[in-house]
């Protein structure tokens, strides 16, 4: 057996991509407004900006596109994907949508009044924003090690169980609205959360009387983890692990843009609570489309079911794991600091540490990412102040507690010559990392800033 895990595919078709020069990438920069969002994809050569409907559908996917049943109600797809989806899951009801969020608009405003909280480990951005615009208030309760890149643990999206059981012991019962458990835990890093976790926080709900739902995006990469680094889960098919996991929780939001491979889609899951699936069925026919679609053709809710099963397999998920750490690796090899032990679905740089020159409100990680848009084309995305954005109350800019830059590696697309070419560009800016300057903004809208917002560096 080789010491590694390689792809476990080969390739039937490429897409050409190249690099453009230096002199017009610094034109691009500066016409983009020093935001990434703003470039033309073709102006980036290794674009690690997300893994969300980036990846590379396989030729079973693909078959399975031309088997789409277009018809408005009831379409042979969506039983399907149903199937699929109460196999995998253990909840009754699925319901498909455009992508996650589209799931969050139609779930969190029946399950929020105004001014409760919503408890997360750590709110995904759209996440925060659905849930503010329902009227609540986003708490996260992830550990302390989540915020400490050089700390090891296996687990860093864990709840912190006692700051949990202290909030809901000290808050009236009608101040919160439910939980989310985000599996990974996106935000902080594409961290697990432990079988065992996630079980105390369900005991927790339930003791309570609060709702579980999950954030589960990134469930397989989780449940491999589970597998991987928990005691005692070894032996448990992926499977397995996934049904104890959705046991615990009484709705899912899914964005199929990450684990099920596909380039759109997204689902709610339900365990079995009826009343609850007809209130978000009649909301579903005016935000999404008719249930049986949810704002998918029905070739995407086909895609969607084969690439639910392949995001599971385990060497698959083997290879995605590995590619992850193989990045994260070189880098650290190479003097660069980044969250250890990686995630599963990318590589987090630590800005702050690289650039301590450059404060939170000049924001480190934005820089640090153009600047390796500068040297190699590749794109990467802040996830720090910048995102993290301004106290709705004072107009406050807030400090993240971390200064990341993502490198997010989409599914089955680059290769580990790509990702050399990201760390060696790394450790290039290293050499004149001190060198490079915060920024301002030129414009700044209001919701979710850092898609639009315009900087310049400072002078
Ligand atoms: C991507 C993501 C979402 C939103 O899903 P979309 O498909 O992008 O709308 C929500 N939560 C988490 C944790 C995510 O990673």
């Amino acid at each position: 057996m080789s010491s590694f895990q390689a792809e476990p595919f080969k390739i039937k078709m490429v897409e050409k991509i190249q690099q453009i020069p230096r002199e017009e990438r610094e034109k691009a920069l500066q016409e983009a407004g020093y935001n990434l969002f703003a470039l033309d994809a073709e102006q980036v050569y290794i674009d690690l900006i997300t893994d969300s409907g980036t990846g590379a559908m396989s030729d079973k996917q693909w078959a399975g596109m031309m088997l789409g049943d277009e018809s408005y109600a009831g379409s042979k797809n969506y039983q399907h994907l149903k199937k699929i989806g109460q196999e995998i899951f253990g909840h009754q009801y699925i319901l498909p949508t455009h992508q996650g969020r589209g799931a969050e608009k139609v779930l969190f405003p029946l399950l929020i009044s105004q001014g409760q909280y919503v408890i997360n480990n750590m709110h995904f951005d759209t996440t925060k924003a659905h849930v503010e615009l329902a009227g609540g208030k986003a708490k996260n309760f992830v550990i302390d090690e989540a915020y400490k890149t050089d700390k090891h643990h296996p687990f860093k999206g864990n709840f912190a169980l006692d700051k949990l059981a202290d909030f809901l012991q000290s808050t009236p019962r009608e101040k919160i609205a439910f939980i989310i458990v985000t599996i990974t835990c996106n935000s902080a890093g594409g961290q697990p959360v432990s079988l065992a976790n996630i079980k105390a926080v369900a005991e927790l709900a339930e003791e309570h009387g609060i709702m579980l739902v999950f954030d589960a995006a990134r469930f397989a990469e989780n449940a491999y983890f589970i597998k991987l680094r928990e005691e005692g889960q070894q032996d448990r098919s992926l499977k397995d692990i996934v049904r104890e996991m959705f046991q615990y929780a009484d709705a899912f939001t899914f964005s199929a843009k990450k684990d099920a491979i596909v380039n759109i889609g997204g689902l709610l899951g339900i365990k079995d609570d009826e009343e609850l699936y007809n209130k978000i069925r009649s909301r579903l026919v005016p935000y999404e489309g008719f249930p049986t679609y949810g704002g998918l053709a029905g070739r995407d809710m086909e895609a969607m079911a084969i690439g639910l099963e392949e995001g599971l397999e385990l060497d698959y998920l083997e290879y995605r794991t590995s590619q992850v750490k193989y990045l994260s690796d070189k880098l650290t090899a190479g003097g660069i600091p980044v969250q250890q032990p990686p995630g599963g679905h990318a590589v987090f740089v630590d800005a702050a540490k690289m650039l301590p020159h450059i404060p939170y409100y000049q924001f480190p990680a934005q820089a640090l990412a153009n600047a390796l848009y500068l040297e190699a084309g590749v794109r990467g995305v802040e996830i720090g102040s910048f995102l993290l954005g301004r106290d709705a109350e004072t107009g406050e800019q807030l400090e993240s507690p971390l200064e990341l830059l993502r490198l997010t590696i989409p599914r089955r697309v680059y290769t580990n010559n790509h990702l050399d070419v990201v760390a060696e560009a790394l450790i290039n800016i290293k050499e004149y990392a001190e060198d490079l300057k915060g920024l301002e903004f030129t414009y700044e809208p209001e919701v979710l800033r850092h898609f639009t917002a315009r900087l310049s560096p400072v002078k």
